[in-house]
């Protein structure tokens, strides 16, 4: 039976698979380090312990071929864990090309294009590695903070008629002769299921977004975690279980994934708690005082984002909500206060009046960034209506949606929260491709 690295146990005879790290050969020893997804150990051949076949296999082995080595564990506090195999036999199940188009030991460096171009071979970098199974552990912990508050995990469509914020930032495509779009998010499909009695749900799905922007946090692809449930009093029922369930995943993660984060170069992911909450009025306050002046309305620019950040920094908080947007920076689902019992022209009047209105609507920042958003949505047909109107959206092309309002439809709220820039924000990575194996960005649709 194979084991990984970091399962061998001195005077074991032993059967491990990997790929050559290192090579070295000093005369009459050879020492290869062998690589595995769990760590390195090191084979040590001399002339006198091992057969010739084995001594001249390791010999003329490249960098990165794939091995197996069968041998006997013995300690060598030489050797960097402290244990070295001494092997009886070496199989090459594949030799490596040379030379390498990348180099896993990380001694000669690559810069990001590079990496990303040959991203099989740079995800055989510890540190690369690292990051998706922090990743993956994160969507484990999450699907655990769910299913315990019963949730119920859903799918929604990819393909799709209508975006759920109009045109922009969606992709087109050919669906048998119709438009239709890639879903750039599960929100009205999210909404709909609220009339279905089904509650409380939650979605970890893959998204498109044709971004205007080429920054180093937008992606064209995206992975989020989303939730929505019915029966809430206001947008702070969303935000405590936003709240718990960022706390939980940093927490976990300190407990269980100690290792990957102290490759990472972390000792433990930082988190104060209560989160602090201030609306977006303050925030302008507060920005003001720094010398960011936004006009009442716009929405937070990267730089008033930032500063905002130091300000929270300074009481020690590296998460933090704003909340209570203006209508007008916020979608057309978003709820504020004054809809019952009127009709669409009342609505429609009423925004006309004020379209700064305040919304039941949040953002939740991650060291000056934004990783996820959220609202109380509205649930009442009519404005609904209203607000698609005064968004300049057609009302025909959100009927199928719309009839879910109709007949019974609980007030209802959630939010949306992008992995990766989740990701890149708990690990401090500089460019959220860092957080996608394979990620899309204007110019890159390969590997
Ligand atoms: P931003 O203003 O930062 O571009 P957004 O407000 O357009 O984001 P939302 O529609 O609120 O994004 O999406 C919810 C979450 O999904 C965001 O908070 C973010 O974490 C993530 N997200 C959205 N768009 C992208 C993107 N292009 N790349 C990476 N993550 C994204
Ligand atoms: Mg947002």
């Amino acid at each position: 039976m194979r084991k990984y690295t970091n399962e061998l146990k001195p005077n074991e005879e032993v059967e491990v698979a990997g790929w050559v790290h290192e090579k070295r050969i000093h005369g009459k020893l050879i020492f290869l380090v062998l690589r595995d997804r769990e760590g390195f150990v090191q084979v040590t051949l001399s002339k006198k312990d091992v057969d010739e076949e084995t001594f001249k296999i390791a010999k003329k082995i490249s960098k990165e071929s794939v091995i197996k080595v069968i041998g006997i564990v013995r300690n060598e506090p030489k050797a960097p864990n402290g244990i070295e195999i001494v092997p009886k036999k070496i199989i090459v199940l594949n030799k490596a090309q040379t030379p390498l188009p990348l180099d896993p030991t990380e001694k000669v460096p690559a810069n990001l294009d590079t990496r990303l171009d040959n991203r099989f071979m740079d995800l055989r970098r510890p540190r690369i590695s690292a990051i998706f199974k922090i990743r993956s552990k994160i969507l484990n912990i999450v699907r655990e903070f769910f299913h315990k508050r019963g949730f119920i995990e859903v799918h929604t469509p990819r393909i799709i008629a209508t975006g759920s914020e109009g045109g922009t930032e969606l992709f087109a495509l050919d669906y048998f002769g119709r438009e239709a779009f890639l879903s750039q998010s599960p929100q009205l499909y999210k909404q709909m299921l609220m009339a279905s009695g089904l509650d409380k749900v939650f979605e970890i799905a893959t998204y498109f977004r044709a971004e205007e922007h080429n920054t180093v946090w937008h992606l064209n692809e995206i992975t989020a975690i989303d939730c929505e449930v019915a029966f809430i009093d206001s947008h702070e029922d969303v935000m405590k279980i936003l709240e718990e369930l960022v706390v939980t995943v940093i927490n976990r993660l300190n407990e269980t994934s100690k290792k990957e984060l102290s490759i990472l170069g972390i000792d433990e992911i930082y988190v104060k708690t209560p989160f602090p909450r201030i609306s977006y009025d303050k925030a302008l306050e507060i920005l003001n005082d720094f010398g960011i002046k936004l006009k009442y309305g716009e929405d937070l620019t990267t730089e008033a984002e930032k500063k905002l950040y130091e300000y929270f920094k300074q009481e020690g908080y590296d998460i933090y909500f704003i909340k209570d947007y203006p209508y007008i920076t916020r979608p057309f689902y978003t709820y504020f206060e004054g809809l019952e019992d009127k009709q669409p022209e009342e609505i429609l009047e009423m925004l006309k009046e004020n379209p700064k209105i305040k919304t039941r609507s949040f953002d939740l920042d991650y060291k000056g960034r934004e990783i996820s958003s959220g609202s109380q949505r509205i649930h009442i047909y009519n404005a609904l209506v209203a607000s698609l109107k005064f968004k300049g959206l057609r009302v025909e092309s959100f009927k199928y949606y719309l009839e879910a309002f109709k007949y019974g439809m609980p007030p209802h709220g959630g939010f949306g929260l992008g992995i990766e820039r989740f990701l890149m924000q708990l690990l401090d990575l500089k460019n959220i491709r860092e957080a996608v194996l394979f990620p899309r960005d204007r110019n890159r649709l390969t590997p």
